[in-house]
C-alpha cells in the first residue's frame, strides 16, 4: 500500500518508534530510521528492516532538541530516499518530579524533544507534501494530551501542546491531500516506561512485577499494556485512503484510560 512512499519516524531506535517503522516498511514505504543508540545495534536494525521488508532503509542521528538538526533530518531523507511523504513525531522523553522542584533544564528538554521538535520537523516537510499534494503527519501524542497526572508538569504540557499543533496543522492542510493526526496511547511497555515501573518498585519495596501491575491497575482498566505493534497498525491505517477524511483528530489506544 505504501510502496514508493517514504517515511521519516524521529525516534525509532526503540519502543513505539521501531514499532511504527516496522509496521509502515511492512507496507512497503521506505523508512528514514532516527534516535539514539550503540552504533553497530543501529546499523543491524536498519539491515535487519531493509531485508526482511524488501525497502530501502537510512538512519540518521539528528538530536530532536536541536532545530537545525530536525531541519537536517528532513533533507537527509528528501536526499537519501527521495521524499517526507509520512512524518511520525515520536521521539519523546520523560522526567518525573513535583512541579516545585522539577528542575528546569528537564522542562526545556521535554519541551524541546516532545513539543517543538514536531513543529520543526512539520515546517522542514510541508513544502515537498504540498508540492506532491500528499502527505501524512502523525503526532505521537499521549491520554497526557488530554488528561494530567501529578508528578508529570513538562509532560502533560508538552502532550497537550502538541495537540492544538495536531488541530492547527490539520485546518491548514484541511483542501489539500496531507492529513495531520495524533495518536494518544496510554501505557505500552517500552524502556520509558520500565525507567518508572523500577522507581516504582525502588521507592515502594515491591517486586517489579507487583510494580507492573499497580501502574496499570491505577489508570489502565483493561489491566494490558498497549504495544507498538498496535501503535504501528493505526499508523498504517492513518496512512491508507480510508483515513484521507481524518484530520485533526486525537486517537486514544489506552486500554480505556480515557473512558473514565
Ligand atoms: P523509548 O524511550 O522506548 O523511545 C524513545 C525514542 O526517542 C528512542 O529511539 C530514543 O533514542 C529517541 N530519542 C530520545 N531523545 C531523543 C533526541 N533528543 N533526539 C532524537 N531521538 C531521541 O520511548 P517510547 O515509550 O517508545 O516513547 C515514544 C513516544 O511515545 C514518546 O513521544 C512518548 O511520549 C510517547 N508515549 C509513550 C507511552 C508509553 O507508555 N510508552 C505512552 C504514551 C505516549
Amino acid at each position: 500500500m505504501l510502496k514508493d512512499k517514504t517515511a521519516i519516524i524521529t525516534g525509532s531506535t526503540s519502543g513505539i518508534g521501531l514499532g511504527i517503522a516496522r509496521a509502515l516498511a511492512g507496507a512497503g514505504a521506505n523508512i528514514m530510521l532516527n534516535g539514539f543508540g550503540d552504533a553497530v545495534q543501529i546499523e543491524a536494525l536498519r539491515a535487519g528492516l531493509a531485508g526482511e521488508f524488501g525497502v530501502k532503509v537510512a538512519y540518521n542521528g539528528a538530536d530532536m532538541s536541536r532545530p537545525e538538526q530536525v531541519h537536517a533530518l528532513i533533507k537527509a531523507a528528501e536526499d537519501q530516499l527521495g521524499a517526507a511523504d509520512i512524518l511520525v513525531n515520536n521521539a519523546g522523553i520523560q522526567h518525573t518530579a513535583p512541579v516545585e522542584s522539577f528542575p528546569a533544564d528537564r522542562w526545556d528538554a521535554i519541551i524541546a524533544i516532545n513539543l517543538s521538535s514536531a513543529f520543526h520537523a512539520t515546517q522542514a516537510a510541508l513544502p515537498g507534501m504540498k508540492q506532491r499534494n500528499w502527505g501524512r503527519i502523525i503526532n505521537i501524542a499521549s491520554v497526557h494530551g488530554l488528561v494530567a497526572s501529578i508528578d508529570k508538569v513538562a509532560y502533560v504540557a508538552a502532550k497537550h501542546g502538541i495537540l492544538g499543533m495536531t488541530k492547527v496543522v490539520a485546518l491548514e492542510t484541511a483542501k489539500t491531500g496531507i492529513t495531520c493526526n495524533a495518536i494518544c496511547p496510554g501505557w505500552v511497555l517500552t524502556p520509558l516506561v520500565q525507567k518508572q515501573i523500577d522507581a516504582r518498585a525502588q521507592r515502594e519495596g515491591i517486586p517489579v512485577e507487583q510494580a507492573k501491575a499497580e501502574l496499570l491497575a491505577e489508570k489502565q482498566p483493561s489491566g494490558e499494556f498497549a504495544t507498538p505493534e498496535q501503535i504501528g497498525a493505526l499508523c498504517v491505517f492513518l496512512c491508507s485512503n480510508a483515513a484521507a477524511q481524518m484530520r485533526g483528530a486525537s486517537l486514544p489506544v489506552d486500554g480505556g484510560w480515557l473512558a473514565q
